[in-house]
């Protein structure tokens, strides 16, 4: 299976922020939409970071409440890990699990085309294992 085939289910919306933008708003996005990270884009747009809720409990242990004034280009990750559409399922697990992170933005070039979250890795690693489970029942019992 494809990152492909989450996109197909998923589709390709991409919630972003603005990495001037502050962590307030950026908390505020995260909970609204009821997810846990944020795609960060420079001024045309372009993919420049990613900001996760993990990275904003790391600025208000270091810097209380007043870390929410702080803008995301502090506390983000620069250095982002994509995949493509063509990347399969299992390599893109391999990677969160081995980076320990839990999002994984989808590129085509430079252009951003999704985001993929453990959540969709997980629910179609388990769609695929019980596909594959019922075919070999199914061999098992014509045999
Ligand atoms: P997460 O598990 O996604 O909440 O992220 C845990 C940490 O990894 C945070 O510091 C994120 O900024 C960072 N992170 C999340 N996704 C990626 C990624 N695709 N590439 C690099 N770092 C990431």
């Amino acid at each position: 299976m494809l990152v492909a085939d989450i996109l197909k289910t998923k589709g390709n919306a991409i919630e972003t922020v603005k990495m001037e933008q502050s962590l307030r708003i950026t908390t505020q996005t995260l909970a609204s939409r009821n997810i846990g990270a944020l795609v960060v884009t420079n001024g045309e747009g372009g993919l420049c970071g990613i900001i996760s809720e993990r990275d904003i409990i790391r600025a208000i242990a270091e810097n209380g409440a007043a870390a929410m004034e702080s803008n995301v280009k502090a506390f983000m990750t620069a250095n982002v890990v994509t995949c493509t559409a063509a990347d399969t399922i299992v390599e893109v697990m391999g990677r969160m699990t081995q980076g320990r992170f839990r999002h994984m933005p989808i590129v085509d070039g430079d252009q951003l085309v999704g985001i993929i979250s453990i959540g969709d890795v997980v629910k179609h690693r388990i769609a695929e294992t019980e596909f594959e489970v019922e075919a070999m029942r199914g061999y098992i019992a014509s045999g």
